[in-house]
């Protein structure tokens, strides 16, 4: 007779914030499953980000985002030195092109004083000695952000976790999860696992995940696809590092930037248009049942209403590359649409309530407490990648009331 293998801890989804918790889980002392539907770690959003080590500038004080990411950053550096990963801390600049752009860039002078996030303000010639081609009014210079190769940093935890003992299960979907009194089984497609407790970081499945075991979720997961383009080798110059646009506070989304990465190559995206499927990485990729269940769904038609100008924007700009040139030559004149190339897609997880609302700082559930709960990570959008360290310690204290200190 076969027994049904029994952990403290079952992590789902093999992603950063995933990899990260089991990480803090065994350095805890605890035994760990981490299950993947994907043959490999980190196919989804971890795979396919800007690769920014973000500063922790934008976001609203005292929030999950601003106390996670702002440790984050300074974690992601040093994991990324012990471990001999590709990283740079290159520092960034966020231009305000226009007069009305001012007084938001001196909002997030503001933000990032309090999130204690060291920034200078440029003037145009201040910024020119920065990034020679830039074009704008005023800018924020933020030097701790950075850039690293974050499907590298997950491998590694992925690494770390199976070095203490954790499993690490690729290819197996969890179908359903379903909590006992001492326990919590995990079923998926080629067995089911206990644990103790049980963690679901799904990303892009993280709601569907929630209900499968029963809880409800209390937003739904909308996927906007962020698409980017690559810059030919001629204009790859005239981005020296990170240059980014002063954002719309009305959305969760930086704008598009032009990022030099660690392998040298400079792209500028991502937009954010609506994926026709949950892992919808082009127009091409459509799900009828799973696009019908977005668009069914009362927040997305709230979203649809209030922002409509702005989607029919970045769907213009998604098709139209003379649009998307016109976006990034505001902070860039020299960009021509020859310069731009394709350069591939990731889609964004975005929990939104049913009344619109898309809910801005991370989230987490937890559903009951001790043995026999889950705890569901409900939203992990940006800079859930630059943060992941600290979420997974977050997240250990959450389940266990232990708390961990930094690596
Ligand atoms: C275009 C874009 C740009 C971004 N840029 C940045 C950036 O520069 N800096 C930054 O900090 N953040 C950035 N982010 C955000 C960052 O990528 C995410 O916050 C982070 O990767 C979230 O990690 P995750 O583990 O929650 O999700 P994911 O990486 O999506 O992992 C979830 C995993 O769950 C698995 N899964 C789903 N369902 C099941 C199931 N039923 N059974 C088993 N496994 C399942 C999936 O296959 C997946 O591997 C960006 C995101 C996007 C999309």
């Amino acid at each position: 007779m076969s027994t049904t293998p029994r952990f403290d801890v079952v992590v789902v989804g093999g992603g950063i914030v995933g990899l990260a918790t089991a990480h803090a889980l065994v350095r805890s002392g605890r035994s760990v499953a981490v299950v993947e539907r994907e043959p490999r770690l980190s196919d989804h959003q971890t795979g396919n980000n800007s690769n920014v080590i973000h500063s922790g500038l934008y976001y609203a004080p005292g929030g999950y985002k601003a106390r996670l990411a702002v440790a984050g950053c300074a974690e992601t550096v040093a994991f990324c030195r012990e471990h001999d990963l590709p990283h740079k801390v290159s520092g960034k600049l966020v231009v305000a092109t226009e007069p009305e752009e001012l007084p938001r860039l001196a909002e997030l002078e503001r933000r990032g004083r309090a999130n204690g996030v060291e920034t200078r303000r440029l003037d145009a010639q201040g910024m020119r000695e920065r990034e020679p081609h830039v074009r704008g009014l005023e800018a924020l210079w933020v030097p701790s952000t950075g850039i690293c190769d974050y499907r590298a940093v997950a491998e590694r935890l992925g690494e770390l976790v199976a070095k203490e003992g954790g499993e690490i299960h690729l290819g197996r979907t969890v179908t359903g999860l379903a909590p006992r009194t001492d326990d919590v089984v995990v079923r998926t497609d080629s067995g089911d696992l206990l644990g103790a407790q049980a963690v679901v970081c799904g990303g892009l499945r993280s709601d569907e995940l929630a209900k499968a075991a029963g809880a409800d979720p209390g937003v739904r997961i909308i996927p906007f696809r962020g698409e980017y383009s690559g810059l030919t080798e001629d204009a790859a110059e005239l981005v020296k590092g990170l240059i980014y646009p002063v954002p719309d506070p009305a959305f969760p989304f930086l704008g598009v930037h032009a990022t030099r990465g660690i392998d040298g190559h400079v792209h500028a995206g991502p937009n954010a248009v609506l994926a026709l499927a949950r892992e919808g990485y082009s127009w091409g990729a459509v799900k009828p049942k799973e696009l019908l269940g977005t668009l069914a769904y009362p927040g997305t038609v709230k979203v649809a209403q209030r922002h409509w100008r702005y989607g029919l924007g970045e769907v213009y700009r998604s098709f139209s590359k003379k649009a998307m040139v016109a976006q990034i030559q505001r902070m860039l004149p020299e960009v021509r649409a020859e310069h731009l190339v394709p350069a591939g897609a990731g889609v964004r997880a975005q929990a939104v309530k049913a009344d619109g609302t898309l809910v801005d700082d991370f989230l987490f559930v937890e559903q009951g407490r001790g043995a026999g709960s889950i705890l569901h990570v409900l939203n992990a959008p940006s800079p859930a990648a630059t943060a992941a360290l600290p979420i997974g310690r977050e997240i250990l204290q959450k389940l266990t009331g232990e708390t961990l200190g930094p690596l």
